[in-house]
């Protein structure tokens, strides 16, 4: 058990339908909170890579398998909330009949997004993990097996919505987006560096709400950039569609 998220080892409740649920190991840098003397740290450490390097060598199969079939992958990762499901809903429409769109979800529990993105009209399948915090690559290899989507698909992979986790693992996708919404603090790329030095995209969600709440959209992007120079930031309202071709050219690009 992990100190620091509560993140286990253990398999979360079992779910009907496509739901997974899947066990995991957590290979975290939390050596610090756990218990015991520099030996038990050590271990943890070396546990920590072995899981890291499984993870890899999984990801590098995911990554070989879409380019095989022209597919591109995109992990979505933010905080709850930032409207992560929302955006894949109207995206899942904006591709209907044009290019396929396969989308896997995690979550702790439940297949509601699942159901969501069923309704838009989207292929689906639901991962939850239970206690876990991430999605691991093993856990989308999972996932492609079920959904076989087709050559040229595109598949957007919805993370556990967590700013800290997703971003230690490589699921094997092309590219990785992170979604902030304008109700979180302008100051999420500062605290949470290591998420948006890992990602190629930056979308700033909820734009519509920019009237009624205090953040700074400009000042969001400098600090962005502060950490990772190469982003590229589109904001976007998923709720209202401004925006949304940007994404949707950027996700779509050759
Ligand atoms: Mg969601």
């Amino acid at each position: 058990m992990c100190g620091t998220c509560g993140c286990v080892g253990g398999s979360g409740a079992g779910g009907g339908g496509t739901r997974i649920s899947v066990p995991h190991a957590h290979p975290h840098g939390h050596d610090r909170v756990h218990p015991g003397g520099a030996g038990a740290a050590g271990e943890t450490i070396t546990l920590e890579q072995k899981v890291l390097v499984k993870n890899d060598g999984l990801a590098a199969h995911n990554r070989a398998w879409l380019a095989e079939r022209g597919i591109v992958a995109v992990n979505m990762m933010s905080s709850p909330g930032a409207g992560k499901t929302t955006l894949l809903e109207r995206t899942v429409r904006n591709f209907a009949g044009r290019r396929p769109v396969a989308v896997v979800e995690g979550d702790q529990e439940t297949a509601l997004d699942a159901e969501r993105i069923r309704r838009a009209g989207g292929t689906v399948v639901q991962i939850n993990t239970g206690a876990g915090c991430h999605l691991d690559a093993g856990m989308v290899r999972g996932a492609l097996a079920t959904l076989e989507p087709g050559a040229g698909s595109l598949v957007l992979v919805e993370n556990v919505g967590n700013l800290v986790c997703p971003a230690l693992f490589d699921l094997g996708e092309r590219s990785r987006a992170v979604i902030i919404s304008v109700t979180e603090g302008t100051d999420k790329p500062l605290k949470y560096p290591y998420m948006f030095a890992a990602a190629d995209l930056v979308i700033i969600n909820k734009i519509d709400l920019l009237p009624y709440v205090d953040f700074d959209v400009e000042q969001c992007e400098k600090y962005a950039r502060s950490v990772n120079p190469e982003l590229r930031v589109l904001t976007v309202s998923a709720t209202t569609g401004e925006g949304m071709a940007d994404w949707y050219d950027w996700v779509a690009r050759p």
